[in-house]
Parts: C-alpha cells; sequence; structure tokens
C-alpha cells in the first residue's frame, strides 16, 4: 500500500510540513501556478483553512508519480534554464523496492520529501573528503566546511543523536566528532598537536614535581599567607617580619612592596605573601594557583574571633593550607590566650596548649614580641609538610602581582615554585608572555635566577597576567609569542576554564575521578543563629558511608561576595535559608556559574542537599536487553566498512543500543551501534521480522550466522 503518503495540501502539523514550508514562505511557491494535473488537490487560496483541518488522503501509486513530476516542474519553473526532468515510472517503482517509502506510515511521509535534497547530497558525496584532521574543540560550522557539508547537516545528525547544537557551538569529544564522520563516510583524525602544544602540558606542577628524580628534590621554603579580621595586625606583623629581616642582613636597604618577599631565618627561609586578607588569597585559588603552604590566621588576642576570621578559616581549610595561629597584641592588656584557645576547640583547632594540633603562637607586632619564635614555627613546617621542588628544570609558578610600571612596561612579581628561573628565559601566562630582561628580588637588586619558593619581579612582558595565573618557561621567544598568540585568537582555554566552574556537573566529575568519600561542600547563609543551627545540624545527621556534606562556612547574613569568592574557589554550593543575596552578587554568581539554593523550608533544605549528595553517586550501569538480530549475510562498503545484514529475531533494535556479537555463544566484541541502516536509509528503530544493516563502532569481522544482542544501558541510583 502506498498509506500516509501526503502530498502538496495544506500545510500539516503531523507530518511537519508546516515546518518545511513555513508560512512566510508558502505565497512565493502560488506565482508558479500548481498545474491542474490533480483537480482535488486543495487549491492554495483554501490555504489558511486548511490550516485547522488538514487534509490527509491516501493516493494511489499513479498519484505519487505525478505529485514528484509535479514538483519537479515547479523547480524547473524556479530555474528555468533547465527543462523539465521526467520521472520515470521504472525508476520511481525501484525507489519503492529499495524501500525509501518504508513501511512505517510516519517515515513513508518523511523520506519522500528530502527527495530533491537526497540528490543534492549524492551529487556533493562525490567531492567530499573521506579522510580530515582536525583540531578539537571545533565548531559545528568548521567541523562542516571541513567536511564540505552543510552545517545543518551535522546539527540534524547531532539532533538525531539527542544533542541539540548550534552551527557555532564547539564540539570537544573526539568519539561525537569521529561517529558523526562515520555518519557522513569520513573519516576524522584528531590532531591533537597542536592543542597538547598550545596547552604546553598536562601534568600539574604536583605531578613534575613527584615526576622528577628524587636526587634532584630539595627541600624549598614555605610560601605563607597571611589572614584574618581586618585590624587584628596582619599589615603590621607583615611589616614588622620585612624590617626585622632587612635588619638582619643590609641596613638601608629599601624593602619595596612587590607582593612577596623572603626572609631567613636560623631554621630556614620562608617566603611570605604581603598581599594579606582572604580576598587576594581566594582570587588567587579562583585561577587554580594552590601557592600557599601555610596561613597564619591572625587573631587580635583581645577581641578573639571575628566574622572575617571565620571567613579566613573557611577559606584556609577549604584550601588544605596548614594552619599556624598568630595571637596577636599579647602586649595590650586586655589579651586574653584562653579566651581564643576555647574558641578555636569550638571550631575543631585544638590548640597545642591544650593538647591538640593547632600551633598558636603569641606575638605582638608593636614590640615584637614571639615573631622570632613564629618565623621558626614556620620554617619548621617546610620539613614536616616535605615540601620539595626541583631546581634543576624549567620554572614554573604563579604570577603574585602584576602593574604597570613607568619606564618598564608590564612588570610582574611571580612565585618560582618549581625549577629556576633565570634571565633570558621565554615563558607563557595565559594570554600573555614573556622574554624575561630583568629579575630583580624584594630589595630591587638584580637576580640573575630564582629558584623554588622564591619571589622575583620580571619584566620584559608582552601584556598584564591576572594574579593567580600560572607561568611556564617554554623553549624560546617564538614559541612563547606563538603559544599566547594561539590561546588568544583561539579561546584554547579549555584548560584554563575547566579548573574553574564550580556547576554540580563538573564536581560529580571531579568527584566520580576518585577520592574514597565524596564530598559535598556547602556555605550556609541564614536569618538567624538559631535556623543556622538547626540547618546545619540536620545536614551534618544525613548518614552516608559515601559521601559526605562538608559545610565549609556557615553564618547569618545575606549571601555576600566572599560567600561566592570561596564557593567558587572550593566548589562549594551556597545555601541560602530564609535569607538574600546581596545585591550586586547576583550578577556575579551567574557569571560565575556558581550554584546557589535558595530556602524557606528546612525539610526543602535537607531534601535538596540529599538529591545532590545522591548526585555525586555513580550510577550502578546495568545492561538491558531489547532485542536480537541474526547476521545473514555481511556487505563491504568502501566508505563504511563491513555492514552485516541481518534480520531482527526478537523485540528491537535501536540506533543507540549498545551491541554484544555472539558467536557459538560466545561474546566476541562489545560496543556501540554506528550506524542503523534500513534498506538505504538510515533508521532509528527497527522492529522484530525485519532486516535492516548494522554497522558497528570498531568491528567489522561478523559472520553469518552471528548473533547481535542489542542492549540499553541503563544506570541506576545508589543508595546514600
Ligand atoms: P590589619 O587590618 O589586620 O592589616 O591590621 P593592621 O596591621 O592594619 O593593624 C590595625 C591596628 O592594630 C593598627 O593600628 C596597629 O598599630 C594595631 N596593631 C597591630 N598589631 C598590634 C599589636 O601587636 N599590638 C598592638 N598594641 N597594636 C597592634
Amino acid at each position: 500500500t502506498l498509506g500516509g503518503f501526503v502530498m502538496g495540501s495544506g500545510p500539516s502539523p503531523q507530518s511537519g510540513g508546516s515546518q518545511r514550508y513555513p508560512d512566510s514562505r508558502r505565497p512565493s511557491s502560488q506565482p508558479f501556478g500548481r498545474p491542474p494535473l490533480r483537480p482535488q488537490a486543495a487549491p492554495p487560496q483554501a490555504k489558511p483553512d486548511s490550516r485547522a483541518a488538514p487534509e490527509k488522503k491516501e493516493f494511489t501509486n499513479k498519484e505519487i508519480e505525478e505529485g514528484l513530476f509535479r514538483r519537479s516542474k515547479v523547480k524547473a519553473k524556479e530555474t528555468p534554464a533547465k527543462p523539465l526532468r521526467k520521472i520515470d515510472t521504472k525508476e520511481f517503482e525501484n525507489r519503492i523496492r529499495l524501500g525509501l517509502r518504508g513501511d512505517e506510515e510516519e517515515d513513508g511521509w518523511r523520506k519522500r520529501r528530502p527527495t530533491k535534497g537526497m540528490r543534492h547530497h549524492e551529487e556533493q558525496e562525490v567531492v567530499r573528503p573521506t579522510k580530515i584532521s582536525v583540531r578539537i574543540p571545533v565548531s559545528v560550522k568548521d567541523l562542516a566546511s571541513e567536511m564540505k557539508l552543510k552545517a545543518s547537516q551535522l546539527v540534524a545528525k547531532l539532533f538525531l543523536q539527542g544533542k541539540i547544537l548550534t552551527l557555532n557551538d564547539m564540539l570537544e569529544d573526539e568519539i561525537v566528532i569521529q561517529l558523526l564522520g562515520h555518519d557522513f563516510g569520513c573519516e576524522i583524525e584528531i590532531d591533537t598537536k597542536e592543542e597538547e602544544r598550545i596547552r604546553i602540558t598536562d601534568k600539574s606542577m604536583e605531578d613534575e614535581i613527584l615526576a622528577s628524580d628524587p636526587k634532584d628534590l630539595v627541600i624549598r621554603p614555605p610560601v605563607v599567607t597571611f589572614m584574618g579580621h581586618v585590624d587584628h595586625g596582619k599589615t603590621s606583623l607583615i611589616d614588622t617580619i620585612r624590617k626585622a629581616n632587612t635588619a638582619q642582613h643590609e641596613v638601608g636597604a629599601i624593602t619595596q612592596h612587590i607582593g612577596a618577599f623572603r626572609v631567613s631565618t636560623p631554621q630556614g627561609d620562608i617566603a611570605v605573601l604581603d598581599t594579606p586578607g582572604h580576598e587576594a588569597f581566594s582570587h588567587m585559588r579562583e585561577r587554580g594557583a594552590e601557592v600557599t603552604d601555610i596561613v597564619v590566621l591572625v587573631i587580635a588576642g583581645d577581641e578573639g574571633i571575628k566574622m572575617q576570621t571565620e571567613e579566613a578559616l573557611a577559606q584556609a581549610l577549604a584550601s588544605k593550607a596548614t594552619i599556624v595561629v598568630a595571637l596577636n597584641k599579647c602586649d595590650k592588656p586586655a589579651f586574653n590566650a584562653e579566651n581564643v584557645y576555647r574558641q578555636l576547640a569550638e571550631r575543631n583547632l585544638l590548640p597545642e596548649a591544650w593538647g591538640g594540633q593547632t600551633i598558636t603562637v603569641n606575638t605582638s607586632a608593636v614590640t615584637g614580641e614571639g615573631i622570632p619564635e613564629l618565623l621558626e614555627m614556620l620554617a619548621l613546617q617546610a620539613e614536616v609538610l616535605e615540601l620539595k621542588a626541583n631546581p634543576n628544570c624549567r620554572a614554573r609558578g604563579s604570577v603574585i602581582e602584576s602593574e604597570v610600571e613607568k619606564g618598564m612596561g608590564p612588570v610582574a612579581t611571580v612565585l618560582v615554585q618549581n625549577g629556576t628561573l633565570k634571565v633570558g628565559d621565554s615563558l607563557v601566562f595565559g594570554f600573555n608572555w614573556a622574554k624575561v630582561k630583568t629579575m630583580k628580588d624584594e630589595k630591587g637588586r638584580d637576580v640573575a635566577q630564582a629558584g623554588p619558593s622564591t619571589p622575583v619581579r620580571i619584566n620584559g612582558l608582552s601584556g598584564l597576567p591576572d594574579s593567580g595565573e600560572e607561568f611556564i618557561v617554554v623553549k624560546n621567544e617564538r614559541e612563547a609569542r606563538e603559544i599566547s598568540q594561539v590561546r588568544h585568537e583561539g579561546k584554547r582555554t579549555t584548560t584554563f576554564h575547566a579548573k574553574r566552574r564550580g556547576s554540580l556537573e563538573s564536581m560529580i566529575e571531579q568527584a566520580q575521578e576518585g577520592a574514597p568519600k565524596k564530598m559535598l561542600n556547602l556555605i550556609i547563609r541564614a536569618d538567624v543563629q538559631g535556623s543556622c543551627e538547626a540547618l546545619k545540624n540536620a545536614l551534618k545527621k544525613i548518614e552516608s558511608k559515601k559521601v559526605e556534606a562538608n559545610i565549609l562556612s556557615s553564618g547569618v547574613g545575606m549571601i555576600s561576595e566572599s560567600d561566592v569568592q570561596l564557593a567558587l574557589a572550593s566548589k562549594a554550593i551556597i545555601i541560602g535559608f530564609h535569607t538574600q543575596m546581596e545585591s550586586h552578587v547576583e550578577s556575579e554568581i551567574k557569571e560565575l556559574g556558581i550554584q546557589v539554593r535558595m530556602h524557606d523550608i528546612i525539610y526543602h533544605a535537607i531534601d535538596d542537599v540529599r538529591a545532590m549528595m545522591l548526585g555525586m553517586l555513580d550510577k550502578i550501569v546495568q545492561e538491558k536487553d531489547v532485542g536480537k538480530a541474526e547476521v545473514k549475510a555481511t556487505f563491504k562498503s568502501s566508505q563504511l566498512g563491513v555492514i552485516a545484514g541481518c534480520q531482527v529475531l526478537d523485540g528491537t533494535v535501536s540506533r543507540n543500543n549498545q551491541m554484544r556479537v555472539m558467536r557459538d555463544g560466545k561474546q566476541v566484541h562489545k560496543g556501540p551501534i554506528a550506524s542503523l541502516k534500513r534498506n538505504k536509509d538510515d533508521v532509528r528503530e527497527v522492529a522484530k521480522g525485519a532486516e535492516c544493516g548494522i554497522l558497528l563502532q570498531g568491528f567489522s569481522d561478523y559472520q553469518v550466522g552471528d548473533i547481535l544482542e542489542a542492549f540499553e544501558i541503563i544506570y541506576l541510583t545508589q543508595e546514600l
């Protein structure tokens, strides 16, 4: 039968006709006139009504033929130079035999429309390359032009695979790209050379140090950051340390503020970052720079722990830096160490004085009391923490700060973290590059080289790098310039932006990479202390052996900028309970992709957190059998490889199923379907009894009689 074939009537929503010929375009086809071949067809002026009652009618073979003929005639009018092409009845019958009409009614209609397009398609296929090499990420548009296809063809194919993309979207997944190639008979090779070159290395600094020959490793000074509440004495402490250090060495040297400096102590050196406060610290962490080894939490002994102390503490804990507490202002009469000890103990930081692990030192930035002890403690930590680096390799490190200096151009203070940086080295920071012209220490003295944990001020930069940006030395100036240029142009920053984004998805991915017990980092803000405590306690009670809700910070008030920074740096989710966001943070949250959940009902908040914890668990993978097919014959296709001609014995086989190839009861292959064809067309599904062509990804060794078992992969949620 020819059921379901609908021709030339009004737009029919069911058939998708209205999409192919939008109303705005329809009238333009009218002037071509419709030859009165089929007077029973709805006349054009009946169009507005026909929308309400789309006409669907069955046609005979002859009518279809005429219909096609008529359409080709319309086309001929568009391009009057071409003579009318008459369609051979036999050819058309061939097409029906080939199954272009298909068994399914819907398909029969759908297939007919692209007749024109398909002819087109075949013409193009002749010149389409069968092998190309692309760099990823590649935009859909660029990939299509490489494959000599219309981007819409790729978009449509991706759509069928469930991926809704537009022309400018980037494809990053190798498999998706190669499958697309497969679908269009084009072998796509992924050119990773450029990608690797641009990325310079896949290894993190830590990996590089671990991979070094142990003989090359030396103990490096710890890098220390001072954090704490405003006016508790961070700046004063740093100044006192800096002055004491200057006095020890050369009297009269002018110390400059360059963002960091080295201090010598009898126990060894330490490197101090002298931009105090947690904003600078979290700003660097946001960019992926975990520079700080030790956080000195400065608490004025007369005031005790304050709001910003809490924030600083949360940041320090999240960064996994070691915490040393400086109980400052010990010269003041109101200084009360015991009070601070108690506050520390309440926050799981039991001080040594009370038998715990947290080192505390009483200091006074005014009298200088306790400062040598503090430095000694810090220097000793290098060995305790086994801080090591390899000075005999190319330098890598982070930008502490940068500015444009008169007569020098852009200059940056960088902290070398591994290797040794030398004058004349060429390096790349994110989008900028440099060839080190001069290198100075914090006292303004020229230095020729700087080893691990040494801050130096360098010039010879192409632009201003951001603080926290990583730098890495490359072969030569040309390489440095080229890499930064390509990064700049192509926004090839996959590694850079991949580090950021605290979205739940990436957290889940990250969590799945390892880690025996997964962590869901949370920041809680509530309207009053009581509800904050209640929520915290309830969340702590969610029991799970697999995931832990880790409350990084909690407090009363609106969701603030520092919460957002902490969330970004620690990949945490902010939970607002009966509270609001500060007005300016809203846009920041959107821009940075921070997850914020606002709740007014405690049970909803708990359920939400529970759902997020569940979401972090790996799903249990199960294979569900859906159909079975037997290989009846094999065909070689020059473009696609070997196709197994099969008959579906049981159930259905779908394009997105996976397949087990069974031979004599044994599995010889398992993998996804690359293409499912019915007669020459790609189909989504083939039902029991029907014949089809199956092409598997990465397998071609079919034998007649093989059984192909189709299965779906289903993911079951684990229990907490
Ligand atoms: P920051 O905001 O944490 O950097 O604090 P500052 O270093 O600016 O110090 C704030 C105020 O506390 C200044 O007036 C300092 O003089 C004073 N201060 C800092 N450390 C001490 C100390 O150890 N003893 C006394 N008495 N005052 C101090």
